[in-house]
């Protein structure tokens, strides 16, 4: 019987999928993110022949070694910058993601945070439940229309596609873009105008917000001087990966009102924060949750199992990024 290793427990669904494809299924009973040795460990004791990995867990040369078996490592996400994916070819492991089941979900979270950071909710929500609040006020918290602004999207793949149109056509947003490839699909439904550069972008957005994957030309793609450029009344948000954005830079600029304010589900050193970033009222943040719905953490568990089960009955999964 072939056997699989799951690095932590997902929605019910992908592991009984498993199982009823008659493959014997072992989760790890850690309520928390192993630690690399934990994972070789695991691995080296299994003997596995498929793993479906989380991105909380760096897969490289190492745990590849420790499951000389395992032909397929299916990753519980869009983003694979936490698995070495040239090693992986370079083994001919294929390496399998999850990608469009979360993409509405994901833009959806991202425009949560756009309107909460922008309306102030968190933060009013902090206030009034600290029985702060004594009757309505003129200037009371203040916040920043969202209609008709630019949206300016940095990343304009399947997420950033999908949060341009719910920009343009829910609230009537102008919406400018740059990719490293121009999408005349966006452009097409939503008017999306294409820049040539970030700054470009950065320079016209009222609203910034990121949708690029981790690469090494992505790591800290917003530094202090591209944050510079954007306006002070501009707010930046992030549900892409935390490296992508200089986050001890961007507390700075929280700091000194270079910017208005920013949203960010993911961070640079996760689950740590930057210092001063919790101190600052206006950052809304969330914990790396933008595709954490029921059903799509579920559809994400489905399209990972789909992915073993189809590797190891001979055929290609779909999804496939090594
Ligand atoms: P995608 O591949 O469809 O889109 C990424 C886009 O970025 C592409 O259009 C690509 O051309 C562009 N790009 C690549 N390098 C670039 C560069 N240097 N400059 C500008 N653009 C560049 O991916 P997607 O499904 O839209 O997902 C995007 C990212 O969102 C994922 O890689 C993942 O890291 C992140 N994500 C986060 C969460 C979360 O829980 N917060 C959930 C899902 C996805």
């Amino acid at each position: 019987m072939k056997k699989i290793y799951i690095t932590r427990a997902i929605p019910d669904i992908g592991i009984r999928m498993l199982r009823d494809a008659g493959y014997e299924t072992t989760v790890s009973a850690k309520d928390g993110v192993l630690t690399k040795n934990e994972l070789i460990t695991a691995l080296k004791e299994g003997e596995y022949d498929a793993v479906l990995c989380l991105l909380t867990d760096t897969i490289d040369a190492e745990v590849f070694d420790a499951a000389p078996n395992a032909k397929i490592f299916a990753n519980y996400a869009v983003g694979f910058n936490n698995i070495d994916v040239a090693e992986a070819k370079k083994r001919g492991i294929t390496v399998t993601n999850t990608p469009d089941v979360l993409t509405d979900t994901v833009a959806e979270h991202t425009f949560g945070l756009l309107m909460a950071c922008a309306l102030r909710i968190p933060e009013a929500d902090r206030f009034t439940r600290a029985g702060k609040y004594e009757g309505w006020a003129p200037l009371l918290f203040l916040g920043t229309d969202i209609s008709k602004k630019t949206l300016g999207i940095l990343g304009a793949g399947r997420i950033g596609s999908r949060v341009a149109s719910i920009g343009a056509h829910g609230y009537g947003m102008r919406v400018v873009y740059y990719d490293i490839k121009r999408n005349e699909a966006i452009e097409k439904e939503t008017g999306a105008e294409f820049r040539a550069t970030p700054e470009e972008v950065l320079k016209e957005a009222d609203f910034v917000t990121v949708h690029v994957p981790l690469l090494d030309s992505t790591r800290h793609l917003l530094d202090a001087a591209r944050l510079a450029l954007m306006k002070p009344s501009a707010y930046l948000v992030n549900t892409s990966r935390g490296p992508v954005i200089d986050e001890a830079a961007l507390v700075d600029a929280l700091k000194k009102g270079v910017i208005r304010g920013a949203a960010l589900d993911v961070f640079e050193n996760e689950p740590s924060l930057a210092p001063g970033l919790a101190g600052c009222d206006n950052a809304v943040i969330t914990p790396h949750i933008a595709s954490a719905t029921e059903e799509t953490r579920g559809a994400m568990a489905e399209i990972a199992a789909t992915s073993i089960i189809d590797f190891l009955e001979g055929k290609t999964p779909q999804n496939i990024v090594a």
